[in-house]
């Protein structure tokens, strides 16, 4: 995937470390070198221990029936689950179709459920994903676009990054310029615990080729919010 700053869209560099704000420093998801080299199941038993250990440091009697699977639990879901976008193993193949049709229209996918984790508080982050492109000849599946997001989605996440990971991810695929992605979402670290502010929500864009030309951008707004 290419490194670079999307054309637009709102979105936060920062190179300071505010002290419970949201920023990130790279379109990359910060991962070690090393991070494939032990298996799963390896990962599984090493977090499965670690977990435990958080729980215990908390106070928690593990003995209790209730608590004593919670450690294998939360483990088997990081790995396979929750974080599991993390590794390009799991990323989604895709099947390219000619454009028959020669539909040269907007295609827009919107709706598309976001269930990410905040990489700064590891608490969820859900919303909706809205895409769209045009096509340069290829296209591609629906469902194809909405295991894209979900693949990126699994990640710890700022939904800064993730829209422009998938707008990248899109332009890839598709073999154009042509790519929007908008992102709706709640951070529960925001709801739930800081400020506590339940009501708002976090919008961020990608907009590159034709949707940076206003007129563009306004009729694929309207497909989202009207469904005109
Ligand atoms: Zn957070």
């Amino acid at each position: 995937m290419k490194d670079g700053l999307p054309d637009s869209g709102k979105f936060i560099i920062n190179k300071e470390i505010p002290d419970d704000d949201h920023f990130m420093t790279s379109i990359e998801t910060p991962i070690r070198s090393d991070a494939f080299e032990i298996d799963d199941e390896i990962k599984v038993e090493l977090i499965e221990k670690k977990f435990r250990e958080i729980m215990e440091i908390l106070g928690l009697d593990l003995t209790d029936d209730s608590l004593k699977d919670t450690p294998k639990r939360v483990a088997k879901m990081y790995v396979k689950e929750t974080f599991r976008g993390l590794n390009p193993k799991n990323k989604p193949s895709v099947t390219l179709f000619e454009n028959k049709y020669k539909f040269n229209q907007m295609l827009v996918e919107k709706n598309i459920q976001v269930y990410s984790y905040c990489e700064h508080h590891f608490v969820p982050i859900i919303g909706k994903a809205h895409v769209a492109y045009f096509s340069a000849g290829k296209v591609v599946g629906l469902s194809k676009i909405n295991r894209m997001v979900q693949y990126y989605s699994k990640r710890p996440q700022v939904q800064e990054r993730l829209t422009v990971q998938i707008a990248n991810e899109m332009k890839e695929m598709l073999q154009t310029e042509d790519v929007a992605v908008l992102i709706e979402a709640d951070h529960l670290c925001v709801a739930s615990r800081g400020v506590q502010d339940v009501s708002s929500s976090t919008v961020t864009s990608s907009y590159h080729g034709k949707f940076l030309d206003s007129n563009v951008r306004d009729e694929f707004l309207r497909y989202v919010y009207d469904g005109k």
